[in-house]
């Protein structure tokens, strides 16, 4: 389970203080990577092969990539498509249609145009600190997002349906799990499914976390049971005491697919011979 959150040969001010997209050259050795050695399954493969819970005849892969971006239409569709690779695409639903940005892309814009990498730093919970800087400082970000249109739009997603991509909620505006509360989880989660599915009449219902899963309690897992097909994390390869909770693995580091594929299978190896490859959750 690789996952991404853009390919671009042009990075925006919205990403490039936070991770280094996948270029499509570098996108493109990643996938004849995985086509050697797995074979690629839709989302609803994926999700019968979970339920049926036996040993896999093969080696599989499904993609996955994280918060709705334009790009995705843009740069990685289309090499998907020619590909014949499925994949989802998560969506944070106060994104759709650049509505609204996610806070760290503001502070990645803020970075860039301030100089300030502290800026980084800020949480979820000090959001508001960045609304104040760009208003200090004449950074307007609805300009932003009317100019760049970080964010797929609902036609956008609706032909990519078509086209055979499949879609998942992402929480509404991208919280650290750990740092709100359970109540807070759980809206933001159903709220999000609801608002994905609803419009798209979807007949699965999948969830990727923001950031990530750390800390996420068996109580959360247990008060969305009924919503959720499968969710996903993204702490690399591991297993999870969740079923139907899948981890994923981070492709936006410096190394080339193959040697980010074989690092995470050593480890995964490794920490099986003292039983740690499996998430405990409190
Ligand atoms: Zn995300």
């Amino acid at each position: 389970m690789p996952f991404y959150h853009a390919v671009s040969d042009n990075v925006p001010f919205h990403l490039k203080h936070l991770y280094q997209p996948r270029s499509s050259q570098l996108f493109k050795a990643d996938l004849a990577y995985f086509l050697k050695y797995f074979e690629p399954i839709e989302l609803k493969e994926l999700i019968r092969l979970v339920k049926e819970d036996k040993p896999l005849k093969k080696n599989y892969f499904h993609l996955t990539f994280d918060d709705g971006l334009r790009d995705f239409y843009d740069v990685a569709a289309p090499i998907l498509k020619e590909q014949g690779i499925p994949a989802t695409i998560f969506l944070n639903s106060d994104f759709i249609d650049n509505k609204a940005i996610f806070y760290r892309f503001k502070a990645s814009i803020l970075a860039e145009k301030l100089v300030a990498k502290g800026l980084l730093d800020i949480s979820y919970s000090e959001k508001e600190i960045l609304d104040e800087l760009a208003k200090e400082n004449n950074i307007d970000f609805e300009e932003y997002l009317k100019n760049e249109k970080p964010y797929l739009t609902s036609p956008q997603i609706e032909q990519l349906i078509q086209q055979g991509f499949t879609v998942g909620a992402h929480s509404k505006n991208h919280p650290l799990y750990n740092q709100i509360k359970l109540e807070e989880q759980i809206t933001q989660t159903k709220e999000s499914i609801k608002a994905v599915i609803t419009p798209y009449n979807l007949e699965y219902n999948v969830f990727s976390f923001p950031f990530t899963d750390f800390g996420v309690s068996h109580q959360f897992f247990a008060a969305i049971k009924n919503e959720v097909d499968l969710t996903f994390g993204c702490a690399g390869l591991k297993d999870d005491t969740i079923k139907n909770h899948l981890q994923r693995i981070p492709m936006e580091l410096q190394q080339g697919g193959k040697e980010i594929i074989k690092t995470e299978y050593f480890y995964y190896l490794l920490k099986k011979i003292v039983g740690k490859n499996k998430i405990i959750r409190p």
